[in-house]
């Protein structure tokens, strides 16, 4: 063959060919190559699909002929021929990416079906009533997918064929009354599309591979990729299989399984399957399926087969795998494969489990865990010791709890949530247009569906709570309401689910703190042994630290002082000592938080004990602390205008005013804030310093050792740090004058400006330590105001691709991170044994701790509930960069 090869036969593929073939086609071809049974097809490759596109919306002649000798081959190989009224080949066509979307994109199947070969496949099954229910499914799915004719039309005509003859679920259709309804749906198609329904199957499979390459860009597919970061050049393969068929009766069936457990990990076959049904069927979870175990009644010699097959599955691919299979008159099919979706839970304990049993190494272990999924491992869940009233039981299909009000359509959840409102999904069931509102939820619940339906896959994708199959409820969206025990309930009715039971409470209920698994401590302490970043967190409270201590943490890179200004009993005292006209009430206010202050300290340092505690001096401007100028000329204004007003408390509050005037600020993010504070009120920084130093020096005496870092923030030129460091030695030296003990301390700066990266030479000659303050960092780099940037445009620049990220979330290294880089190398230069870290909020993103890792910085600095992330993360980016093992 000349020119490219965009067609490629089953056989003629491998796993490795994900690109190419996508993750569904790279899986078929692995399995048929490992002689399992999977019904021969080819796959038409993303590159076709990108073909496609540049062809303005067409199959190139060379795609075509290509498509045309696999059809050949396949024919062959099933002694089949499409179109052929004896023995017609009947084909599916699915969608295949490279990363998998489930759900996102569209499938057409019982394709090669028309007036004339259905009864070909009448005569040949002998069963004129699958024939024509098969038939009546293509028009349904072909005319949907392809002529854009909405399937809502044809389930009118089904569910009027149904009432006029008086039954209640399809099976009852005979096979005239199958062929009654395909009538009525092909003139509907005629009536939508002014042409009658194609009958020519070779046209019918090109219009539907055209159909599978314009989903790559339905609306939901795209939404899908922008919440998963998959890129949108990829494009979608086309797998295209002969069908077989799990609805020709009581001997066949279809089901989906997971080889362990998808929510908790536990290794145990987990899935379920109908009988006499189509795979659609399990997954659109319009009839509840029947749990997997029970196969082994109902089909003793299938299932034995099938369950050796997901051993072999699980070992060949060495992860946990989710397998769909048809069972057609006896034989066992695989159609597909792949790595499971699971929960966090499910993932570390499976990951864990697999090193124990011999599959996968410690460090493979380790890089199969998303860290942003260790998340949900942190979240509060239902406290079990409280007895709870429950409304409704439902299958457990995505663990975690969650409240909030109810609400029946996806579009209304999206807009309550945007609003702040927390809220819980409920629907009978859910699809892939319901995506948003999924997003948008806390938690879903639906009334009808399995453990492998949509609601229940997408939600443990997501890490959400959900109940499903929850039969009890009656869902009336028309008219958002929902009834139980005949007692019937408004939208906005808040309920609370725990998604691990599968129950469902009226009102909130009680919830209690994370407990780590035991896999998950073996797990984070593997990621220990492996990596070389340290973990520190951010916390200025003695409870933050205890949290932080208990998750890991080595130490607080970061202790932000403000906080404890803020404290409302504290306040007070802090605008006094603001306010003061002269030094000397300054000094007198500042006596007052100089207890406050020194117990603070000895509370996180204590928490911390033996273990280094970065302490910040005062960095926001003093503004922060007074009520705003708005609400007091209000108040002003009131009492000017009120004539038995106090005249005194007027005075007071307009001598307020002028005040809070004079430190009213244009720009306050770039200010008289940071070390800028400290050097015209040095008072402040004084007070501070002789808090912490005493804080050590009581702990030193009962035994505890510490170690303080005293950190300058926003310095930007080297003699501010030289200034403010001869203010702490000043001080210190004072303070271990008047009581006689030495405290050792060391002292460092923030970079977050960018002329402190550009002089972090100079400016190490003053510090022990740097740590990058990518929050400011980000801002000054920019020049963007975070809230103001958030608030008004950076969603657009994300949306629009002019930035890849929102960076202050996930670092930017090409800008930002260049200058980490460079105060990392600069101020090395100057003091090789500087120690090095990160304290803005990129310290608990993965792909910022890897650029960390890869800048050399001795440790990362988080939240408390980021700390575990973080070691995975830390561990991770060791791992890859080591190659310890292929990745
Ligand atoms: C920073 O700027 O990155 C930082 C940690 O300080 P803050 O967020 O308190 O300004
Ligand atoms: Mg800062």
């Amino acid at each position: 063959m000349t020119g490219k090869r965009y067609v490629y036969l089953f056989h003629e593929g491998n796993a490795e060919m994900k690109e190419l073939l996508g993750g569904k086609g790279a899986n078929l071809a692995e399995m048929t190559r490992a002689s399992l049974p999977v019904p021969f097809g080819f796959t038409i490759s993303t590159e076709a699909c990108n073909d496609y596109y540049a062809e303005g919306e067409r199959i190139s002649g060379p795609v075509l002929e290509q498509i045309n000798t696999a059809l050949n081959e396949l024919e062959k190989q099933t002694g089949k021929k499409l179109g052929d009224i004896n023995n017609p080949l009947l084909v599916s066509v699915r969608s295949g990416s490279v990363f998998s979307m489930p759900g996102m994109m569209d499938t057409v199947l019982n394709l090669g079906l028309n007036d004339e070969t259905v009864a070909g496949l009448a005569a040949l099954t002998g069963n004129e009533r699958f024939a024509y229910d098969s038939y009546r499914r293509f028009i349904q799915m072909f005319s949907d997918v392809v002529l854009g004719v909405d399937h809502y039309h044809f389930e009118d005509i089904l569910d009027k064929k149904k009432h006029d003859a008086g039954y209640t679920h399809d099976p009852e259709l005979a096979a005239d009354d199958w062929k009654e309804v395909i009538a009525a749906y092909k003139a509907l198609v005629l009536k939508h599309t002014k042409e009658p329904f194609p009958q020519d199957p070779k046209d019918q499979l090109a219009k539907s591979i055209e159909a599978v390459f314009r989903s790559w860009n339905n609306q939901r597919a795209i939404v899908y990729r922008r919440i998963h970061k998959i890129p949108d050049h990829l494009g979608t393969a086309v797998n295209i299989q002969m069908m077989v068929f799990g609805n020709m009766g009581e001997d066949s069936g279809t089901g989906v399984a997971f080889t362990r457990n998808p929510s908790t990990g536990e290794r145990k076959l987990y899935g379920e399957y109908l009988i006499n049904a189509q795979g659609e069927d399990v997954v659109a979870g319009i009839r509840t399926p029947q749990p997997i175990a029970t196969l082994a009644d109902a089909m003793p010699e299938v299932y034995a087969q099938f369950t050796a097959i997901c051993e072999r599955l699980e070992n060949h691919y060495r992860d946990l795998q989710d397998i769909e299979f048809t069972v057609e008159r006896g034989k066992l099919y695989i159609l597909q494969t792949r790595n499971g979706k699971r929960t966090a839970q499910a993932a570390v304990k499976a990951a864990v489990d697999m090193v124990k049993e011999g599959i996968i190494s410690r460090e493979e272990a380790i890089l199969r865990i998303d860290p942003e999924q260790l998340d949900q491992l942190l979240h509060r869940s239902i406290d079990p010791n409280v007895k709870l009233d429950v409304l409704a039981r439902g299958l457990p299909a995505s663990p975690g709890a969650a409240t909030g009000q109810t609400v029946f359509d996806a579009d209304e959840a999206e807009k309550l949530a945007a609003k702040g409102i927390k809220v819980l999904l409920m629907r009978p069931e859910t699809t892939p247009e319901d995506i948003h509102g999924i997003v948008a939820s806390e938690g879903i619940i639906t009334s009808r569906g399995g453990m492998t339906s949509h609601a229940a896959v997408v939600a443990r994708g997501m890490g959400k709570a959900c109940i499903c199959g929850c039969e009890a409820l009656k869902i009336d969206v028309k008219n958002k309401t929902f009834e139980v025990d005949g007692k019937t309930y408004p939208e906005g009715s808040v309920l609370s689910i725990d998604g691990a039971k599968g129950t469902m409470m009226l009102g909130e209920v009680p919830l209690i703190d994370p407990v780590l698994s035991d896999e998950f401590i073996e797990l984070l302490s593997w990621a220990d042994e492996a990596r070389e970043l340290g973990v520190r967190a951010n916390a200025d409270n003695p409870e933050d630290a205890s949290v932080a201590r208990g998750f890991g943490a080595e130490g607080i890179g970061l202790c932000r002082t403000e906080h404890m200004f803020m404290d409302l009993a504290r306040i007070p005292v802090v605008q006094e000592m603001i306010l003061a006209e002269t030094t000397q009430d300054r000094l007198a206010a500042l006596d007052k938080l100089l207890p406050v202050q020194q117990k603070d300290f000895e509370g996180i340092l204590e928490e911390m004990a033996g273990l280094p505690v970065t302490i910040r001096l005062l960095d926001p401007p003093l503004h922060e602390f007074l009520p705003s100028v708005e609400e007091l000329l209000v108040e002003v204004t009131k009492m000017q205008q009120d004539a038995h007003a106090d005249k005194r408390a007027l005075y007071e509050k307009e001598s307020l005013l002028r005040k809070v005037r004079r430190l009213y600020e244009f720009n306050p993010m770039l200010g008289h804030r940071g070390c800028r504070l400290g050097m015209i009120y040095p008072e402040i920084y004084e007070m501070q310093v002789q808090a912490i130093i005493q804080a050590c020096t009581v702990l030193q005496e009962r035994g505890i050792s510490v170690q303080p870092e005293i950190m300058i923030p926003l310095v930007g030129h080297v003699n501010e740090l030289k200034e403010m460091r001869s203010l702490v030695h000043r001080v210190a030296s004072a303070c271990m004058g008047k009581s006689g003990t030495q405290v050792q301390y060391t002292i460092g700066t923030m970079i977050e400006v960018p002329r402190a990266a550009l002089t972090a030479d100079e400016i190490a000659q003053e510090a022990d330590f740097f740590s990058f303050g990518t929050n400011d960092l980000t801002q000054t780099t920019f020049g963007y105001s975070r809230d103001d940037a958030e608030g008004k445009f950076l969603h657009a620049y994300v949306d629009r691709k002019v930035l890849p990220e929102n960076p202050f979330i996930v670092l930017d290294q090409d800008g930002v991170g260049k200058l980490v880089q460079m105060g990392v190398k600069l101020g090395r230069m100057t003091k090789p044994e500087l120690k090095t870290g990160i304290c803005g909020e990129h310290g608990g993103e993965k792909h910022s701790i890897d650029f960390c890792y890869r800048t050399g910085l001795d440790y990362v600095s988080c939240s408390p509930y980021r700390v575990p992330l973080a070691r995975l993360a830390a561990a991770q980016a060791t791992i890859k960069h080591t190659n310890k093992v292929p990745v």
